[in-house]
């Protein structure tokens, strides 16, 4: 199967002033391609050539395969989830149910995310018992592969935020808030 990267629905610009053109031009044009393409040659000649994303996540062992499978994924399910500042009123009834307010949910998936060591991902997943759960993967990690479903993902990469925030992570996550698309988010419930 040859991946290919998908087209965002917006323009590189849409998530200013909280995310830059420049860092979506390195994020999406080069490290989200990036994945796609080491996908498609790493799969070449082996068990996972045919595979649809999701079973290479789930079956790939630990190595470049997975890696560039589950930074595909990741980046595709991130990136469709924002857009412009605004757009969408932020509510979802079972955050609410679960957390008492989506300000509770979004403090303590905030502060996760902050306190996440070094590169990975801040994940809002539905469990085997139809719970929400916080969930934190270090580098390409992707709750499928432990039969979770994802509905939220928080890249906290470098790459996500150095050119706009530095070191800054607290700032680029409370930000990452105000640009969520929470009519694509609602659909994943
Ligand atoms: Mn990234």
């Amino acid at each position: 199967m040859n991946f290919t990267l998908p087209k965002l629905a917006y323009e590189l610009k849409a998530l200013e002033p909280f995310i830059s053109e420049l860092t979506m031009g390195f994020h999406y044009g080069k490290h989200h391609q990036t994945y796609v393409d080491n996908l498609n040659k790493f799969i070449v000649g082996t068990a996972y050539e045919n595979m649809p994303l999701e079973d290479i996540i789930k079956n790939a062992p630990d190595g470049p395969i997975f890696n560039n499978a589950a930074q595909v994924w990741n980046h595709t399910f991130f990136f469709e989830a924002l857009n412009v500042p605004g757009k969408s009123k932020t509510t979802c009834k079972q955050i609410e149910e679960e957390w008492g307010s989506i300000d509770a949910f979004k403090e303590e998936f905030s502060k996760a995310a902050v306190g996440l060591f070094g590169s990975g991902w801040l994940w809002l997943v539905e469990n085997q018992d139809g719970k929400l759960q916080i969930v934190a993967e270090s580098n390409a990690g992707n709750p499928i592969r432990k039969g979770l479903r994802p509905l939220l993902c928080f890249d906290v990469w470098e790459h996500a935020y150095y050119l706009d925030y530095q070191n800054k992570r607290a700032d680029f996550i409370k930000n990452l808030w105000e640009i969520l698309d929470w009519n694509v988010i609602g659909k994943r419930f």
